[in-house]
């Protein structure tokens, strides 16, 4: 995984390939599935959402620039893997998930793996997380029309937020950067991700 879909497409960032070899994919995807955690492809996680194809995974966390010392927001926890390659590479994830069961099993993975710098919660996540503002970065792992006038505005300065951004079926990663209160967007590529449904977002 590590050499022929990371490195060879360009995946630089040693501490991002050092974190993608120290956490375990297959303790995330379903039982039924292990045997296929480390392909080159999305797999179901269950509730109908998926976990992005590991490249993904790297390019959106190689994109947030870490050193150690941030303070991150997640919004779509998933099966709990990103949030945990994220966790190895910062200060503190706080991680937001609409759905019940998949925070539910994220969080027994989390401890089980004594990975104790994550913090989670159930809610509509295009609210962000009001209480716990600002963060140093914001990372959105599915897509939606716009980003969330809400994450813009607990976005540190500086700060980075990135997110899939357009329709349902297919979007850009958008990586916007606030400095000195302006916002800059740039786009790194196109992609395909599940809806972010809430009030900031598609509809339920
Ligand atoms: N980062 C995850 C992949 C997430 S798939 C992983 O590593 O496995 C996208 C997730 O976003 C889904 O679990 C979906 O339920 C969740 N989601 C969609 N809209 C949301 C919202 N408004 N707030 C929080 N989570 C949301």
């Amino acid at each position: 995984m590590i050499e022929e879909q990371l490195i060879r497409r360009g995946i630089t960032d040693q501490r991002v390939l050092d974190a993608m070899r120290t956490v375990p994919r297959h303790l995330f995807v379903e039982d039924a599935i292990q045997s296929q955690a480390y392909s080159d492809f999305p797999l179901p996680i269950g509730s109908g959402q998926t976990i992005s194809q590991p490249y993904i995974v790297a390019l959106m966390t190689m994109a947030l620039q870490l050193t150690g010392s941030e303070k991150i927001l997640e919004i779509g926890t998933g099966s709990g893997y990103h949030a945990a390659i994220l966790s190895r590479l910062c200060q503190k994830v706080y991680t937001v998930e609409r759905l019940d069961a998949l925070v539910s099993r994220a969080r027994k993975i989390f401890d089980r793996l004594r990975y104790h710098n994550i913090v989670s919660r159930i809610d509509d996540g295009t609210e962000g997380w009001p209480s716990e503002a600002p963060f140093d970065r914001i990372i959105v792992t599915a897509g939606g029309p716009r980003i969330p006038t809400p994450l813009i505005d607990q976005l540190a300065d500086p700060g980075r937020l990135i997110m899939p951004v357009g329709g349902q079926e297919v979007q850009e990663l958008q990586v916007a950067d606030k400095r000195d209160g302006d916002i800059k967007i740039t786009t790194i590529e196109h992609v395909r991700f599940v809806d972010l449904i809430g009030a900031h977002a598609w509809p339920n």
